[in-house]
């Protein structure tokens, strides 16, 4: 399939802006520069373009554009009702937006979740919701489970396949439990797990559902300190190992040294985007979100 991305990104003079320097998105052209040199050389894994959507006659996301590239890890803030949630929503397909969505280049049609999951994109919620009956091993396999429908007929032909992938993906819950650190906790009822532990549970189901991107609304909250620091080193591995992050938190430390780049939601529009330490600087970001006073 020919890829809709590469041919706009070819006519484009490389980078005209300079890459420490905050972008403002009237003057952006299609593609932000990415973090690393690795990730110039290939397309975003997540493309969103343009993404609108509207509740009634409020528009709650306004033309947002957002790429990630592949062990990128990227920010959104923005103040409460900014439309963070939401944006991750219309990606997402929980919502009905319009736009348009590239994952690895492919265009995926917005409006289904399921379109959205099969492509790869993959959403933990606000808040980590186990099935508290169940041990943790089955809360992470829950994450995996096939839900294509088989006759029964093939079913019994694809017995000693389906063993093997049985056994794979207990395999893999167990592996992806073991990479949060909740490795011991295997057997255990997930009911018995610290908040932030049902938080790092929930990651663990992310990573077991082996996402091109991860999305994550608030992942901080409800953390202390320490917490706090576990998951922020727990996140860049897991961008290391090549997945794309999207990342909604309130706190400015944690996105500071989580992330690559930044996009700063107000209103539902993108009033700032880039480096950390190019959108701190800005005077807007200032103003309106961090209330930081400022003279001249
Ligand atoms: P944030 O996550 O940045 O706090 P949200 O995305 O939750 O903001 O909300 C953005 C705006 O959209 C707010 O004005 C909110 O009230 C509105 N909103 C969010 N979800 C819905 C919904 N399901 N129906 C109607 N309005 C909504
Ligand atoms: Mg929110």
């Amino acid at each position: 399939m020919p890829d809709p991305v590469a041919p706009r990104r070819r006519a484009t003079t490389p980078d005209p802006v300079p890459r420490s320097g905050l972008v403002p998105p009237a003057v952006r052209g299609p593609e932000p520069a990415p973090a690393t040199a690795s990730a110039q050389l290939r397309e975003p894994v997540l493309s969103a373009r343009d993404i609108r959507v509207d509740f009634g006659g409020v528009r709650a996301v306004d033309a947002v554009s957002v790429d990630v590239y592949r062990g990128e890890v990227v920010g959104v803030i923005g103040p409460n009702g900014s439309g963070k949630t939401t944006l991750l929503n219309a990606i997402t397909g929980v919502v009905p937006a319009s736009g348009e969505l590239y994952v690895g280049g492919v265009p995926v049609r917005l409006g289904s979740p399921e379109r959205a999951r099969r492509a790869g994109l993959v959403r933990m919620f606000q808040t980590p919701q186990p099935v508290r009956a169940l041990t943790c091993v089955e809360n992470v396999l829950l994450a995996t489970s096939d839900t294509r429908h088989r006759g029964l007929l093939a079913a019994w032909l694809l017995r000693p396949l389906m063993a093997r992938v049985e056994q794979e993906r207990l395999a893999g819950a167990q592996a992806a439990l073991d990479r949060v650190g909740l490795g011991d906790r295997a057997e255990l009822s997930a009911g018995v797990l610290t908040y932030g532990e049902q938080r790092l549970l929930d990651i663990a189901r992310g990573i077991a559902a082996v996402p091109r991107v991860l999305m994550l609304d608030e992942p901080s909250a409800g953390l202390n300190s320490r917490e706090t620091d576990a998951l922020l080193l727990l996140l860049r591995a897991v961008a290391a190992d090549g997945v794309g992050l999207l990342v909604v938190d309130h706190k400015i430390d944690f996105i500071d040294a989580l992330c690559d780049r930044i996009t700063v939601l107000e209103t539902g529009r993108v009033v700032a985007e880039g480096v950390p330490a190019a959108v701190w600087r800005d005077r807007r970001v200032m103003d309106a979100y961090l209330g930081v006073a400022h003279d001249g």
